[in-house]
C-alpha cells in the first residue's frame, strides 16, 4: 500500500496536471510577448492582489526576502538601530534586518499560536526601535491590535511576514491590510506560490509605496535617474502569469487546507497530541498543519521509515544560530516549542486516504 501512496508534503506535481491548460496556455502567453520583465501580467497581478489583500497598493518584487528587505529599507532603518521580531521564524525575517546593519531584538512567543506574544512587546523597546515585525506563522495571523496599539503609542512602524499566510484573516480582515507594510513569499511551497522565486510588498501609505516600488527597482522612477538607493527585485513575468492563474483559486484551496486541517483534528482526537490551536481573532489557512509532540525525534524517524513526508519548522530558533551572535540570551517558549513540533503534509489535494494513512501510522506509534 505505501508505494501507491506517494504523499508529497506540498503536492505541486499534483496541482500542475490538475491546471495544466491553464499553466501552460500563461506561459505560452509569456513566450509569445515576450515581455519577460514588467509585462502587462506584473501590473495585473499587482491590482488583483491589492483587491485580494483589501490594501491601496501592491508592489512584486523578486522574493519574500526582498519583500523583507525593502519594506526595511523604504523606512530608511539605519545601522543600529532595532526591529524587533520573533526569534521563531525563517530565517529570512531576522537576516534582512541584520544585513541592513540594524539589530534584530527578539520577543519570546505565545506558546499557544507560536506568534509573538504582545505583552513581552513593552520591555523591548529602546529608544532605538524602529519597526516591529510580526510574523503569520504556518498561516495564522498574530495578534495585530495589541501590536499596532504599542508600535503607534511609541512612534514605530509594524511590518507583517505574511509569507505564510496569504489568504488568512485577523477578526474578519485580510492579513496584509493590517500593519503600515506587509510582505507575501511566492516561493513554489508558499499557499500562493510561482514557478520560481516571487514576492510582494504591500501598503495602504502612497509615500511608502512610492518608495518600496523605486527601491524594488534601483531607486528609480525614470529610466536612468537614481533618486535612492536601491536593489534590483523585479517580479519575472512569467512568474505573474503563473500567479494569476493561482489566485483565482486560492480561496478555494485554503478552504481545503481548512478542511484537511479538521480531518486530521478528529483523526487525532482523543490521543497526547497537540494539533493546532485556533486564536478566536484568527481565521487560519494552515500553510503547515503543525502538531506539538513529546517524543518528536523518534516520531520522525518513524514518519521517514513509513515514507511519510514531515518537516520541523524550526528546528533551530533564531537567537541560537551561530549567523547570529546573540550570546546568552533565552526565549524558553520558542525554544522549547522548538524541540516539540513537526509538520505533516498539507496542500489541497491532500486525499483522506492519504491522511488515513498517516494519522494510523501515528496512532498506532502512539499506541492508541
Ligand atoms: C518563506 C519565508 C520568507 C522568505 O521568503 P522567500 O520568498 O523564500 O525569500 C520570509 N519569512 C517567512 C516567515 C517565510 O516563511
Amino acid at each position: 500500500m505505501e508505494e501507491f501512496m506517494n504523499i508529497q508534503m506540498v503536492d505541486l506535481k499534483r496541482q500542475y496536471h490538475n491546471y495544466k491548460t491553464e499553466f501552460d496556455a500563461a506561459v505560452a502567453g509569456v513566450l509569445e510577448s515576450c515581455q519577460f520583465i514588467n509585462g502587462p501580467d506584473v501590473k495585473l497581478l499587482a491590482e488583483e492582489m491589492q483587491e485580494f489583500l483589501q490594501v491601496k497598493y501592491a508592489i512584486p518584487c523578486a522574493s519574500g526576502t526582498d519583500a523583507l528587505q525593502v519594506a526595511l529599507m523604504a523606512l530608511d532603518i539605519k545601522p543600529g538601530e532595532e526591529v524587533i521580531t520573533t526569534p521563531f521564524t525563517f530565517v529570512a525575517t531576522a537576516e534582512t534586518i541584520a544585513l541592513l546593519g540594524a539589530k534584530p531584538v527578539y520577543v519570546d512567543i505565545d506558546s499557544k499560536t507560536y506568534n509573538i506574544d504582545p505583552s513581552l512587546i513593552e520591555a523591548a523597546i529602546t529608544s532605538k526601535t524602529r519597526a516591529i515585525i510580526p510574523v503569520h506563522l504556518y498561516g495564522q495571523s498574530a495578534d495585530m491590535d495589541p501590536i499596532m496599539k504599542i508600535a503607534a503609542k511609541h512612534g514605530i512602524a509594524v511590518i507583517e511576514d505574511a509569507a505564510q499566510a496569504v489568504g488568512s484573516r485577523y477578526k474578519g480582515k485580510p492579513v496584509c491590510s493590517i500593519g503600515d507594510l506587509s510582505c507575501i513569499s511566492f516561493f513554489p511551497s508558499k499557499n500562493l506560490g510561482a514557478y520560481g522565486d516571487a514576492g510582494m510588498v504591500a501598503t495602504n501609505n502612497q509615500a511608502l509605496a512610492e518608495k518600496v516600488g523605486m527601491i524594488a527597482n534601483h531607486g528609480s522612477r525614470v529610466r536612468y535617474k537614481h533618486e535612492i538607493l536601491g536593489v534590483n527585485s523585479r517580479l519575472d513575468t512569467l512568474q505573474a502569469a503563473i500567479l494569476r492563474v493561482k489566485l483565482k483559486y486560492l480561496e478555494e484551496w485554503n478552504r481545503k487546507r481548512r478542511e484537511a486541517a479538521q480531518f486530521y483534528n478528529a483523526g487525532f482526537s482523543g490521543t497526547k497530541i497537540r494539533t493546532p490551536f485556533v486564536a478566536d481573532f484568527a481565521e487560519h489557512i494552515y500553510h503547515q498543519y503543525t502538531i506539538q509532540v513529546d517524543n518528536r525525534d523518534s516520531l520522525q524517524k518513524l514518519l521517514n521509515e513509513k515514507g511519510i513526508p514531515n518537516a520541523i519548522h524550526y528546528p533551530i530558533p533564531l537567537h541560537l544560530q551561530p549567523a547570529f551572535h546573540n550570546g546568552s540570551l533565552n526565549f524558553p517558549v520558542a525554544e522549547q516549542i522548538s524541540a516539540r513540533v513537526i509538520s505533516l503534509p498539507m496542500h489541497p489535494d491532500l486525499t483522506h486516504e492519504e491522511q488515513d494513512y498517516i494519522i494510523s501510522a501515528i496512532r498506532k506509534f502512539l499506541g492508541e
